[in-house]
């Protein structure tokens, strides 16, 4: 079984929403770069596969119908705007498809013992997707369709979705919200500073869901340590749920200087979430964990900050971590944390 499988295509530059776009082709190139650069400094085996194309009917256990016929309606016109911050090109209804394989494809290699970890590098990004509505750079919502595959295809009743993104991942929440076989973890901007303007403590699910949508909204200037303590708090809940398997909304655009971020973390922070992300799933799932490329737009960073975070992944410890447990966290996370606890103490213990 291989350490890491990463899924890619060359072809995902092909979507391009404006030259000046942050979501931008060379992204991906960034990242691409660091992974290879990881397969000849580290001893664990990482493959490359390219990126299989999904069935519609995968994107339709998620998504309804006018959202796909739309979305390839514009694009198969050329191109055209869908929200003010997202436009499509020729190619971007077949690459939305691809990333959305993309990531199904990360998951399934894992379910099917043929990888232990893995990562789809794919763009365009998807959680802020929502089943009826693109937005925020997002046409399908990957993660939310790999999930549902894992739950429909391979009989997972557990599956545990973290996302590490800078911004709350309203799609990927709203999707699941009245569910209690998908546990939806986010660490984000809080939404009276930044986008979508929701991701609230107090949205904590409902019917079947309730307790099963854990949002821990840190302020603009967050610093790695703060970070990474939400981080280890919200694997307290983790810890009860159990999840099965993991599937992690992997955006880095909470670095420091980011074009469109507000947290100031250091790259050294996604080497201690790898890390702790990968200690959950070693204590929950045999390991099982799968991530896929959401945002991270400070280009110049994109290939440190992602080999760092894979480095975790792959169990690598940083010293970042040691630090954890004697930091005095600030007083802001402290009081999100106890408004987290707050919402959800009828459904965890604390
Ligand atoms: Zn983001």
């Amino acid at each position: 079984m291989v350490d890491l499988a990463v899924i890619y295509s060359e072809l995902f530059r092909k979507h391009e929403m404006d030259r000046a776009h942050p979501e931008s082709p060379d992204r991906v190139d960034f990242i691409m770069q660091g992974i290879k650069e990881l397969q000849n400094e580290l001893k664990e085996q990482i493959i490359i596969h390219q990126a299989e194309t999904i069935d519609e009917e995968d994107i339709l256990a998620v998504h309804v119908p006018d959202l796909l016929t739309t979305i390839q309606a514009i694009s198969e016109a050329g191109g055209g705007m869908i929200t003010v911050d997202t436009t499509l090109n020729e190619h971007t209804f077949n690459l939305a498809k691809l990333a959305a394989g993309a990531t199904k494809q990360a998951a399934k290699l894992v379910a099917e013992n043929q990888a232990k970890r893995s990562f789809a590098v794919v763009r365009p990004p998807g959680h802020h997707a929502e089943s009826n509505s693109a937005g925020g750079f997002c046409f399908f919502n990957n993660i939310a369709i790999a999930a549902e595959w894992l739950i429909n295809s391979m009989d997972y009743n557990k599956v545990l979705i973290i996302d590490i993104d800078l911004h709350f991942g309203n799609g990927t929440s709203h999707i699941f919200y009245y569910r209690k076989d998908i546990l939806y973890v986010s660490i984000h901007a809080h939404p009276m500073y930044s986008y979508p303007g929701s991701g609230y403590p107090t949205e904590v699910g409902i019917v079947d869901g309730l307790g099963y949508n854990i949002n821990i909204p840190l302020l603009p200037g967050t610093q790695s340590l703060d970070w990474l303590y939400a981080l280890q708090f919200a694997s307290r809940i983790v810890n009860q749920y159990q999840p099965e398997f993991i599937l992690v909304s992997a955006g880095f655009d909470a670095l420091e200087g980011d074009p469109v971020g507000i947290f100031n973390l250091k790259a050294n922070a996604f080497f201690g979430a790898g890390y702790l992300l990968n200690e959950l799933a070693k204590d929950h799932c045999d390991g099982r964990i799968c991530c896929t490329l959401e945002g991270g737009y400070k280009k110049d960073q994109l290939k440190e900050v992602s080999k760092k975070f894979i480095k975790g992944l792959l169990g690598y410890k940083p010293a970042i971590i040691d630090k954890l447990n004697d930091y005095d966290v600030t007083d802001y996370t402290k009081s999100i944390i106890k408004q987290v606890k707050n919402a959800h103490k009828g459904y965890w213990e604390f």
